[in-house]
């Protein structure tokens, strides 16, 4: 999915933001690393306000206050209890029958109403934290980062404008965060989800549960198999989340 962004603005926002914020080093509970940052939270906040105005814009999002009540409920409990609370976390229902969710930078959580139509309260608590996972592990930050930090270097090295490369580089976080991210980042948010989900009083057997019915979905609809093929193969995740589930009980 491309979004088409005011890019311009963007780019000059994050440009400034970057110029004034430097880079930080931080200690990462998510990851158990000291790892350095030069998009900060606001920056990131800023960032993403911007993705869920072009999300507003470009999907069709729930209004029905029963599932959107039942989806909170379960987010602000995982969210409390997760190695990251300096964000504001929200939580959004995209009108999908495809099994999918997502998370942006900021903290904005997206979930499809088929899947929240499919999954227990268990399975959801699982699904929403390994999004919580992704944005306490700053998934998406890193690789803007990683985008950002070589397109800059290369730019002031060649004494152009950039610019056009920057924008590339947020295009290629918006696909990353909306088709998945690398497999190592994918577990990761995986044992999170188990962990989080876990403290927040959920049965993190769900996680395999929902992998189950993820599979099943995946059989039986040619939907999913762009999901299931740019995630780890699923019988992994559901033996490394049952390891997981294991150490946390
Ligand atoms: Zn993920």
């Amino acid at each position: 999915m491309f979004f088409k962004v005011k890019k311009i603005m963007l780019f000059v926002l994050i440009f400034v933001l970057i110029l004034l914020g430097g880079c930080t080093t931080i200690y990462n509970p998510a990851t158990g690393r000291k790892e350095s940052f030069f998009i900060d939270t606001k920056t990131e906040a800023v960032l993403g306000k911007d993705m869920a105005k072009e999300i507003d814009r470009e999907m069709k999002l729930s209004g029905d206050p029963m599932v959107l009540e039942r989806l909170e409920k379960i987010g602000k409990r995982v969210a409390a209890v997760s190695d990251r609370t300096d964000v504001s976390y929200s939580f959004n229902v995209v009108e999908e029958k495809e099994f999918n969710a997502f998370a942006i930078p900021g903290g904005g959580i997206y979930v499809n109403s088929g899947l929240l139509l499919a999954a227990n309260d268990d399975e959801l608590a699982a699904v929403v934290a390994h999004e919580v996972g992704h944005i306490a592990a700053r998934h998406s930050v890193k690789r803007l980062q990683a985008a950002l930090g070589y397109q800059l270097l290369s730019s002031i090295a060649l004494g152009v404008s950039g610019e056009d490369k920057v924008l590339q580089a947020v295009d290629v976080v918006f696909g990353v965060v909306t088709l998945g991210y690398s497999r190592k980042d994918e577990y990761l948010a995986d044992r999170l989800g188990v962990k989080y989900s876990k403290l927040a009083g959920f049965n993190p057997q769900g996680m395999v549960t929902f992998f189950q019915k993820l599979k099943q979905e995946g059989k039986s609809s040619s939907f999913n198999l762009v999901f299931l093929s740019s995630h780890p193969p699923i019988d992994e995740r559901i033996k490394e989340a049952g390891k997981e589930i294991a150490l946390v009980r």
